[in-house]
């Protein structure tokens, strides 16, 4: 069994003194190895706690970079059974008053950014505690406390109106969800074509994103298929500037996807993103918040979101349906011509995507059943039975993760346009996207 950590974690009568003798002046003491700014000690138990939380929540650390001798040993079986909340309550509420106690009169802006980007991580991580501990809340509540954000309502009247356009679009006549399975037909890319166009598209997105955002000369990334997950790729992101991107084949990959996953796993998504944190802020500042990222924390707002919103920074619609109709089709043995369109028909279909938020939602907060939950996936997001069983399987594993993408796309997008205009120059958002990760900051920032 571990040392308990809360001797080292209740502020002391010492730390308390600390904080009060510390002047921005004297923080610049990252080759001394003794933590004079008060964020630095505060930064430390956050992690340790995040870890310590996470030997009993297997999602909850999405990347972890820092010391290995700070990973916990895995809970026993019979530790498992008594999640410790008490104790993990009050870690998490001594470490939220530290927070506050801290004073940041003489912050500069970029500190003031980095207590406050702590401290929503700390509320989201206390919230979490609370929710492992039995505590119940609604799909709004849980959202907001893990998130910073409610997703606005979702109306079923929103979604026909949607599906009205796509009935014009879609070829055939009838139900639209088999309609949209069999027009699919034609753009699923042959099992082993799968990595070859997955590589190209990377490669594409990679060479774009490094035009504008310089990026360490030693970052890179190995790619692999897996099976038999509630998610369609997952970027493993391993520290020293790497990161496993995985592609989940078991089911049918369309030729659309694989772009799509290329921009938003690798560059300028969440490959990037984790290079930003670790080379600008974990190594650039000495910050040792950012050696880790708690999944059910704000940090995945920003981070699914911009993920997303990079997709089209990298691929504005034109370039890529050139890229898609002159490299991707041809790689995959698909006929260029049908490109067009089928870039028409995704475009509808992505007015659709609130529409797993809405699902969740109603099937989390007990109003409709799992199998109300895969009719209206199906229906209102024309996915086949098996993708519409892996929609409900991620909403049960991930719960209310699902905000960050459709409500973290127009957060960032808005954000990000506000300052550049919707036509703004390509140069200008590409730098607030690399800002996004350069610099703490929280869901708030984005209003
Ligand atoms: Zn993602």
């Amino acid at each position: 069994m571990r040392s308990c950590p809360l001797s080292r974690r209740i502020p002391t009568l010492a730390w308390v003194l600390v904080v009060a003798a510390w002047t921005p002046s004297l923080t610049r003491a990252q080759d001394s190895g003794a933590p004079l700014n008060p964020l630095d000690a505060i930064a430390e138990a956050y992690v340790k706690l995040v870890l310590n939380v996470g030997s009993y929540d297997p999602d909850l650390v999405d990347a972890y970079f820092g010391p290995p001798e700070w990973r916990p040993a895995p809970p026993s079986n019979d530790q498992k059974k008594a999640f410790p909340k008490e104790r993990f309550q009050y870690e998490a509420a001594g470490l939220l008053r530290q927070l506050d106690a801290v004073d940041g009169a003489r912050f500069s802006p970029l500190e003031r950014q980095r207590h406050s980007f702590l401290r929503s991580q700390m509320e989201a991580i206390k919230a979490r505690i609370y929710l492992l501990s039995g505590v119940r809340m609604t799909f709004d509540e849980e959202s907001k406390a893990l998130y910073g954000v409610v997703a606005p309502p979702c109306s079923r009247a929103s979604l026909d109106a949607v599906l009205k356009d796509l009935n014009r679009v879609l070829p055939g006549q009838g139900d639209l969800t088999r309609r949209f399975t069999e027009y699919q037909k034609q753009f699923i890319v042959p099992p082993e074509k799968v990595a070859p166009v997955f590589q190209a598209a990377i490669a594409e997105a990679r060479r774009r994103t490094l035009l504008r955002i310089p990026l360490p000369a030693d970052e890179r990334f190995v790619s692999e298929e897996v099976t038999g997950q509630s998610w369609s790729a997952y970027n493993w992101y391993q520290g020293n500037h790497s990161s496993v991107i995985q592609v989940n084949t078991d089911l049918p990959v369309y030729l659309a996807d694989l772009t799509m996953l290329a921009a938003h796993e690798g560059y300028p998504g969440h490959h990037v993103q984790n290079v930003l944190m670790e080379s600008r802020l974990r190594r650039g500042q000495n910050w040792i918040e950012f050696c880790i990222s708690p999944l059910f924390s704000p940090i995945s707002l920003l981070n699914e979101g911009a993920a997303d919103y990079g997709v089209e920074v990298a691929f504005p619609d034109r370039e890529r349906l050139a890229f898609e109709k002159q490299v991707l089709f041809p790689l995959a043995g698909l006929d260029p011509s049908k490109a067009k369109q089928y870039s028409r028909v995704r475009q509808l279909i992505k007015r659709l995507r609130y529409a797993d938020i809405e699902m969740a939602r109603q099937y989390l907060d007990g109003k409709i059943s799992k199998e109300e939950a895969l009719a209206w996936s199906m229906k209102y997001e024309l996915k086949t039975p098996e993708k519409a069983a892996r929609s409900v399987r991620f909403v049960e594993q991930y719960r209310s993760y699902i905000v960050n993408y459709a409500v973290g796309e127009d957060r960032v997008k808005q954000y990000v346009e506000k300052r550049t205009g919707w036509t703004g120059k390509a140069n200008a958002r590409w730098r607030l996207l690399e800002e996004l990760f350069a610099t703490p900051h929280k869901p708030a920032d984005l209003e």
